[in-house]
């Protein structure tokens, strides 16, 4: 029996589509077409203080601009927060969430004392455990009336995991996680009802999502999702983490370092078609 897959491109609006963005939406078209598979598009609009409509906007102007087209409904973030709830509350129940106070300024006072801190793959420090043995409200947290963080128990969560952790990536082979390198990563905080990696992992199962195409800075962010996709129950869909598309000058396009947007490139004139053609498509 042939299992429809189903691609999505998910970018979030809190900035307008670059260079890499395009490479993505546009290989996961393409992947779609290949094997006659689906293709969604997911407005990861989680972080309630970035997102903003106009960006939204320009993220449907810029992808029809590119001539990318997406099955309908778009998907949204925003409207599943009930069903990041429920996994909260699924891990909850399993003792594997603890809820935490510290401040930004605590934890990076805490790293800094400290020779040789371990971090995060993205460079943080790890979690401290200060807040291990607090008695702080965990459904409070949970119901976003606390300015608590929610932190996953990353040692206890570990020792609920059987067979090795792997994923499967495209053209590699199977791949070991290594979530324990997160530590007790955030998993919701107050203006964010669940974080990035919550969500992604909720919303690629609800949507039936086989295969996951998505830039190379998210590869070690996979060891954690598929330790969470574990933990609660939900399938796990192939990866290809793609090359970032690089800028004139060599730095990794993002839209923190202000790279240029797809509109600038089409107010200066660029076609769709030159792009493609660039970006190899
Ligand atoms: N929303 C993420 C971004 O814009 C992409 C997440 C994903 O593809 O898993 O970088």
């Amino acid at each position: 029996m042939f299992l429809q897959p189903v691609f999505r491109f998910a970018p979030s609006p809190n900035g307008y589509l670059h260079l890499g963005h395009a490479y993505s939406a546009l290989l996961n078209q393409k992947r779609a077409h290949e094997s006659g598979g689906r293709f969604l598009l997911r407005i990861e609009d989680i972080d309630l203080d970035r997102a903003r409509p106009e960006y939204e906007q320009a993220i449907y102007e810029d992808l029809e601009w590119l001539g990318v087209s997406w099955e309908t409904p778009v998907r949204r973030q925003s409207e599943h927060i009930a069903d990041y709830s429920d996994a909260l509350h699924k891990l909850e129940e399993m003792k594997l969430l603890f809820s935490c106070d510290c401040t930004r300024a605590a934890l990076a006072k805490f790293a800094a004392d400290g020779k040789n801190w371990p971090r995060d793959p993205d460079d943080s420090p790890l979690y401290s455990g200060l807040c291990h043995t607090k008695m702080n409200s965990l459904a409070l947290a949970i119901e976003q009336k606390s300015g608590f963080a929610l932190r996953l128990r990353m040692s206890h969560a570990l020792k609920r995991i059987e067979e090795r952790l792997c994923w499967r990536e495209d053209s590699i082979g199977l791949i070991v996680a290594e979530p324990a390198r997160w530590g007790d990563v955030t998993l919701s905080r107050k203006h964010t009802p669940a974080s990035y990696h919550i969500a992604v992992v909720v919303d690629d199962a609800l949507q039936g999502v086989t295969d996951v195409v998505r830039g190379c800075d998210l590869y070690e962010a996979t060891s954690l999702h598929r330790l969470l996709q574990t933990l609660l129950g939900l399938p796990e869909p192939n990866y290809h983490h793609h090359e970032l598309i690089y800028d004139s000058l060599g730095a990794k396009l993002s839209k923190s370092q202000k790279s240029i947007s797809l509109r600038a490139l089409r107010k200066e004139g660029m076609s769709a078609q030159a792009l493609k053609k660039h970006l190899g498509f």
